[in-house]
Order: structure tokens, then sequence, then C-alpha cells
């Protein structure tokens, strides 16, 4: 069965969307430690990062770094930060969590709320970035 991401990827679930290119995809974590936390994944299925292949994680990254500067411009954050887990879904993905300020803490386990709204005000701005 495809995991809940690859359906994302197909538009079978909706997403609040930041980039795609032919191998990868990136889009709003819907249950957000920070604005802007974004997730981005390969879209080929496998469950753990560290079973990619190495051209893989180097294509991952060079994908996650461009949507980093793109998160970073957009929300004028002191940087991006990096968290993988990967123990909710079986499907490897980064995830990239904006800091905005001295002392912020990125913990998965402290989620914010986030309005529909705002969220799809912050995947338009920062996809607007990611495209520029
Ligand atoms: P983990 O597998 O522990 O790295 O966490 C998976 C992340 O995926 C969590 O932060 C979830 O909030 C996020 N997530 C799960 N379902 C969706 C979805 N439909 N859209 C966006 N993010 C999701």
């Amino acid at each position: 069965m495809a995991t809940i991401f690859t359906r994302i990827v197909q538009g079978e679930i909706p997403s609040y969307k930041i980039a795609e290119d032919e191998k990868h995809f990136a889009f709003l974590d819907i249950n957000p430690i920070a604005e802007g936390h974004t997730l981005v994944i390969p879209k080929k299925e496998t469950d753990y990062l560290f079973d990619l292949t190495d051209e893989e994680m180097a294509d991952l990254s060079g994908f996650a770094k461009m949507v980093a500067k793109g998160i970073d411009k957009a929300l004028n954050t002191i940087r991006t930060g990096v968290i993988v887990d990967g123990r909710e879904v079986p499907h490897a993905h980064i995830h990239l969590i904006p800091i905005s300020k001295h002392g912020q803490k990125i913990n998965l386990g402290q989620k914010i709320n986030v309005s529909e709204e705002r969220m799809k005000e912050i995947a338009q701005l920062i996809s607007n970035e990611v495209r520029s």
C-alpha cells in the first residue's frame, strides 16, 4: 500500500505544497513545531533515510538545501534547522525547521497551532522564494 506521503505526491491527499522536482517533493508538516516547518521527501518510497543510495542521499540533500534557502529568505530566519526521525511515517523524510528566535527549541514533541489560512500563506511565501 502506498505511504501517506506517496498519496500526497500523487495529489490524493491535499498538502501545503512548497516545491517539487522529478525525484523530490516538499510540503508543510501538518503538525508543525514552528511556522514554516517543512518536510522534504524523495518521491521513491524508501522507509529508512539511510537506506537511500549515496546518490539518492546527495540528490535529496541538494533539494533540501534549495528549500532551506527559500525558507530562510521567505521567513527571514536566523537559520533553518534539520531533524530526522522517521518513526511515524515509513517514507524517508527530512524535517526543516525555521529558527527565528535565539533560544528557540527544536523538538518534534512541541507542536504549535497554525491556522489553515496562515499555513497557506507560509507555503506560498516559501514556494515563491524557492522558485525565484
Ligand atoms: P516522523 O516520522 O516522526 O519524522 O514524523 C512524521 C511527520 O509527518 C510528523 O511531524 C507529522 O506531523 C507529519 N505528517 C503526517 N501526516 C502528514 C500529512 N498528511 N501532511 C503533512 N505532514 C504530515
